[in-house]
């Protein structure tokens, strides 16, 4: 077997026709080396010879017995039925839709054969109806063993499905191993060849810990670093670099009502050496809720702008986009350059005017939605696109992302979901990374209470007090209307019911209403004409009031830690101490107070998302899964941390140079190399 027939399709092996090749397609076994990469979850054990009178029923046991008599009964439905025996008892084999001729060539009389399949009991007999195996002596290794047990699926039986597996696993190709024998030894790990054939032959495919198993961890690993790290290379082109000084910064920065933190400063550093190099700048800013993102990126669009560049700022939401909108005129307000904002609700009017100022190159920052990256929207000149809270976005995407500006447009992403340490090569692997992890010095911790929701009266002085203070008050529910289904708060019922103790002070947003209608409700939220409002999650990411501090979230165990943090990022955001407060129904899950315990503990987001993924593993990682990254097959960060650094030392250690011929096998083993797109591959 050669190495490229492994990548072929599944239809290349023998005894692989239409009807096979549309079952296995259902197991997600396309090519022969989805079989490769399919390991049993389990063994049958057919190794022992059972005698008849040791049988016992309902479970697969493999007997040695004297064929005595064949029956064939001339009546349509009746069953077929083999008499046979040992020394210590009788057993019926009973076939039903079976051709006679084969069977009498199956079971010769007088002569021993092998059966193996489920023991039954019926009219006082042993029985094994339609058994998985029959072979003669001569041929009785192929059965008397240990057998993988594959997960398989209707139209695919063990018999069948072994066929093809051992042609590929009993033929793997001799290739030459992208590891060296050293460092396989160093690390303990397996040469391919017999990594595979354990997998699948052994226990050691059901073992997350065995040496074969972690030989394949960190094959996927390098196939994610590798590709990640191509990325990089791709999109990391040479590009002019940008011209400024510090000097309209440094006036923006005095303006500003607080200094910036040392990060802040750093980070800027890091993005100015960015833009002044001659490679495209890729980077993320990963900065916790409320670290000060914002006011970093607004200091690189105005470099990027003195340099004679456009800039565009994108965010998730609206009301996000809104709001940056809004501060950025402000902190611009004595520069004389056109900023625009744009959605896919602009106005069919003022689109087509800003699509003129945008290619005539008069508008120099255009922020809104996705509605900026639209085919329409060209840009004159293109130097800088900054993208709000996207964390979600995927390696796909990204690289989309990062050809749209053309060759001379850097990207910047910010993200206010701390990745755990070991996931961030793997999320991030092909950007440059920029951490804040210090808050402005100002900042309080914010103080998080738990409390049953059969408490929820005690809540209404505390509020009441917060009101008179002049504070603002966020109360999230986790639906927006109730539901017949889930035991979950609704926001609008819940509005009804706070409405009617603070009247006239409690506004009701989320996602199902206008546009128009979250903008003024959001806006006398800021100007203080409402004080308590009741949301969905619309205010999860980056929405900034200052005034705001306390959170009441409902029914928080729905959330993950990662949310809860995110949320309770919304207040505290001001010089006040800020407060959140967690409802839950009774009867918590150990898991949940655990949760509980570590956001009251701890206010650093980083530590926190470390948690998150112990607590609730990776699957559920806030934004993993959403990511576009594919997620692992057989690699687990929690349990597999040490491969993690294991192999990210391993791709760095390659320095950019990856050696197409040694790896492009691995690359497309796991289906990589389709991201990275090269046509030598
Ligand atoms: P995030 O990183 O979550 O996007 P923002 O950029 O929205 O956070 O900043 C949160 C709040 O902190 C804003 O009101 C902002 O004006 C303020 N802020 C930013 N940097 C500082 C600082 N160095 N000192 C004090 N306040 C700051
Ligand atoms: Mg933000």
């Amino acid at each position: 077997m050669k190495k490229n027939f492994i990548l072929s399709d599944i239809n290349n092996l023998k005894g692989v026709g239409p009807q096979l090749t549309k079952y296995l397609k259902k197991k997600k076994i396309e090519k022969i080396k989805d079989i490769i990469l399919s390991l049993p979850y389990s063994e049958t054990d057919r190794s022992k010879i059972y005698k008849l009178k040791d049988l016992q029923v309902g479970k697969i046991q493999t007997v040695k017995v004297l064929v005595k008599k064949l029956n064939f009964p001339r009546i349509r439905n009746l069953p077929n039925k083999i008499s046979c025996e040992d020394e210590t008892g009788k057993i019926e084999i009973v076939y039903f839709n079976s051709r006679e001729g084969y069977l009498r060539k199956l079971f010769l009389l007088n002569k021993f054969v092998i059966i193996s399949g489920k023991v039954s009991y019926y009219n006082n007999k042993y029985q094994i109806t339609n058994p998985d195996y029959v072979t003669s002596l001569e041929n009785q290794e192929y059965v008397v063993k240990n057998i993988p047990k594959y997960n398989l699926t209707k139209g695919i039986n063990e018999k069948k499905y072994r066929n093809i597996s051992e042609q590929v696993i009993g033929n793997l190709p001799k290739i030459v191993d992208w590891l060296d024998e050293k460092f396989i030894k160093d690390n303990k790990l397996l040469n391919w060849n017999e990594c595979i054939k354990k997998l699948h032959n052994s226990k050691e495919g059901q073992n997350n810990q065995s040496k074969s198993f972690r030989r394949i961890v960190f094959d996927e690993l390098c196939a994610n670093f590798l590709t990640l790290s191509e990325n990089r290379k791709r999109i990391r082109i040479n590009k002019s670099p940008k011209k400024f000084t510090n000097k309209n910064s440094e006036l923006i920065k005095k303006s500003l009502p607080f200094k910036l933190t040392n990060d802040q400063e750093t980070v800027i550093n890091e993005i100015n050496q960015d833009l002044l190099s001659d490679r495209r700048m890729f980077r993320i800013i990963q900065g916790d809720v409320g670290s000060g993102k914002t006011i970093v990126s607004i200091l690189s669009i105005l470099n990027v702008i003195k340099s004679g560049y456009q800039c565009a700022l994108m965010s998730p939401t609206e009301i996000l986009a809104k709001q940056h909108y809004t501060l950025i005129k402000k902190i611009f307000k004595n520069e004389n350059f056109d900023i625009e904002f744009l959605t896919g609700k602009t106005e069919y009017k003022s689109r087509n005017v800003i699509l003129t100022n945008l290619i005539s190159g008069k508008i120099k920052l255009l922020i809104g939605t996705h509605a900026l990256f639209q085919k329409k929207i060209n840009f004159q000149k293109l130097g800088l696109v900054i993208i709000d809270e996207q964390h979600k976005f995927g390696v796909k995407q990204r690289s989309e992302l990062a050809k749209k500006g053309g060759n001379e447009c850097d990207v910047l992403l910010m993200s206010a979901t701390p990745i755990p340490r070991t996931m961030m090569m793997s999320i991030y692997g092909d950007m440059d990374i920029s951490k804040i992890t210090e808050k402005p010095s100002k900042r309080k911790k914010i103080i998080t209470l738990s409390k049953p929701e059969k408490k929820i009266s005690e809540l209404w002085p505390f509020i009441k007090k917060q009101l008179l203070n002049n504070n603002q008050v966020f109360w999230v529910c986790p639906l927006i209307e109730d539901s017949a289904f889930l035991d979950y708060s609704s926001a609008k019922e819940k509005f009804k019911i706070i409405d009617k103790i603070f009247p006239n002070k409690v506004g009701l947003i989320h996602g199902g209403l206008k546009n128009e209608e979250k903008d003024k409700i959001l806006k006398s939220f800021l100007q203080k004409k409402i004080s308590i409002l009741v949301t969905t999650t619309v205010i999860e990411v980056g929405i900034d009031f200052p005034n705001a501090n306390l959170i009441v979230i409902e029914n928080a165990n729905k959330f993950g830690l990662a949310q809860l943090h995110q949320l309770r990022g919304r207040v505290g955001r001001g010089e006040k101490q800020g407060t959140c407060i967690l409802l839950f129904k009774d009867g918590l899950s150990k898991n949940a107070i655990k949760r509980i315990k570590v956001l009251k503990n701890s206010n650093d987001g980083f530590f926190i998302a470390e948690e998150d993924l112990k607590l609730r593993g990776f699957g559920d990682l806030i934004g993993f899964q959403q990511s576009g990254v594919k997620s692992f097959r057989f690699a687990d960060p929690v349990i597999h941390e040490d491969l993690f650094k294991l192999a990210e030392k391993y791709v760095q250690n390659l320095r950019g140079y990856m050696d197409q011929n040694k790896y492009s096998f691995l690359l497309k083993l796991f289906d990589r190399a389709e991201i990275i797109n090269t046509s030598e591959l």
